[in-house]
């Protein structure tokens, strides 16, 4: 016996960090939408709401703001307001101060948790949202007017319009549509900690680059320290089974004493780094959002800050077309190349930003880390490039989405 789907405007496959603030995003605009989201959010695997730290920058800080979360964000995050990068065992270094660029901070530091926290709050708020958690999206049939969605356990499928994949790397729905991603396996893995130093954190973030990949020691709210440090598969597995105290020798010996004596440290994760990016953005009836769409190196902590503008640019095209014609259709062929259309540059640039550093600073032929120590004693003397660094808080270039300037959707009013 055939069940009768239910119909929506929207359906968005994955509620991590990209897709509930999309589901945010779209509920002032009066689309039928629902959200699938595979894990609980309490749960200790959520993947998207997990130990790490993510570093926002002040367009991603003015979208939460725009949706309401950020008062529940703020007192957990720590302002990055000076960043010092160096070349580990040489010379070249630069110094960014947010005061110089008429800013208070380049960005904040926040706990995955603390986010996913924030925004499955405002979640269960929204009453018109058919939200699914936990529940998997199952199968994913393309249609001419519509897609049918299966979701387990068992419910009515869903009927779209248009199908966000906001599902991550290994996207369901990108795979679904036939849109090829390439993968590049960077052979490094990030692992992850948190760490109390003898000198309590203070606003600055450190990105120091070695050779076996970068790291990041970041401020977080309690003066504790968020460590991301990037290895070579064998060495990131020789680090995670080290006991705590050897796991502080080596990180100490890694990255100096700048923060004085490593202390303590809290539970350790790994995460293996590829870059995996889709072809293109759009199918039939499909948008790819967040990782989904691009999953980048963390250098640079531009991941999540892209993936929020794929869904502000997303929510504020399909608010745009719904103000023109309330009966638009928000899956078709011109909606989508609106969206593209706008994602395009900014895409394009931050991906090659983030996958140019890390083979700039992982080149070790002769000459080349001279030439960077020069690149980086340039860039520390040259207030344009440190301007245009800090202009990156917003976004690489092309349109910056409504909401990440601060403005609200078109035809809402602000909150
Ligand atoms: C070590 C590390 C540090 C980082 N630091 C930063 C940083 O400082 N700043 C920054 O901007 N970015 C950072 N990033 C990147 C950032 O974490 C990602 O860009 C972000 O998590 C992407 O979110 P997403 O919602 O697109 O995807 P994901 O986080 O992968 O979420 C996808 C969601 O979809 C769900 N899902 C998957 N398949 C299905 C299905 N079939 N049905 C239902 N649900 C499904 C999953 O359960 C999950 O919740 C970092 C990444 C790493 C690895």
């Amino acid at each position: 016996m055939s069940v009768d789907a239910l119909r929506v405007d929207v359906a968005i496959v994955g509620g991590g960090l990209v897709g509930a603030s999309l589901a945010l995003a779209l509920e002032p605009t009066g689309l039928r939408v629902a959200l699938i989201e595979g894990v609980a959010p309490e749960a200790a695997v959520q993947p998207s709401f997990d130990d790490r730290t993510t570093a926002l920058g002040n367009g991603t800080r003015r979208v939460f703001e725009a949706l309401g979360v950020w008062s529940a964000i703020a007192p957990a995050a720590a302002p990055i307001r000076h960043i010092h990068v160096s070349d580990a065992g040489r010379y070249g270094f630069a110094r960014l101060e947010a005061a110089e660029h008429g800013i208070d901070a380049f960005g904040y530091v926040v706990t995955n948790r603390v986010l996913g926290a924030a925004l499955q709050q405002r979640l269960s708020a929204l009453t018109a949202l058919e939200l699914r958690r936990p529940a998997r999206c199952s199968a994913v049939t393309l249609g001419p007017d519509v897609v049918r969605l299966e979701t387990t356990p068992t419910a009515p499928p869903l009927q779209a319009r248009l199908v966000v994949a906001a599902d991550g790397a290994n996207s369901l729905v990108r795979s679904a549509a036939g849109l090829p991603a390439e993968i590049e396996d960077y052979q490094q893995v990030a692992v992850v900690a948190h760490v109390a130093a003898a000198r309590a954190a203070s606003g600055i973030a450190y990105e120091r680059f070695t050779p076996d990949g970068p790291f990041a020691v970041l401020p977080l709210h309690n003066g504790h320290y968020g460590v991301v440090w990037t290895l070579t598969p064998q060495a990131a597995e020789h680090v995670m089974a080290l006991p705590d105290a050897e796991y502080l020798a080596a990180l100490q010996r890694a990255f100096g004493w700048r923060i004085g004596r490593l202390e303590r440290v809290g539970q350790r994760s790994a995460y293996p780094l590829k870059l995996t990016r889709a072809s293109v953005v759009t199918g039939s009836r499909v948008a790819l959002i967040g990782n989904a769409a691009q999953a980048l190196h963390p250098v640079a902590g531009q991941g999540f800050n892209l993936g929020l503008r794929d869904a502000a640019t997303l929510a504020e095209v399909l608010a745009e077309r719904c103000r023109q014609d309330a009966a638009v259709d928000v899956g078709s062929d011109a909606v989508l190349a609106e969206f593209a259309a706008r994602r395009s540059s900014d895409r394009d640039g931050v991906t090659r930003l983030t996958d140019g550093l890390v083979k700039l600073f992982g080149d070790t032929r002769p000459g080349v880390p001279l030439l960077r120590d020069l690149g980086l004693l340039l860039f520390d003397l040259s207030p344009s490039a440190k301007q245009a660094m800090s202009r990156l808080s917003w976004g690489f270039s092309g349109q910056i989405p409504r909401l990440a300037r601060g403005l609200p959707l078109p035809g809402v009013k602000s909150a």
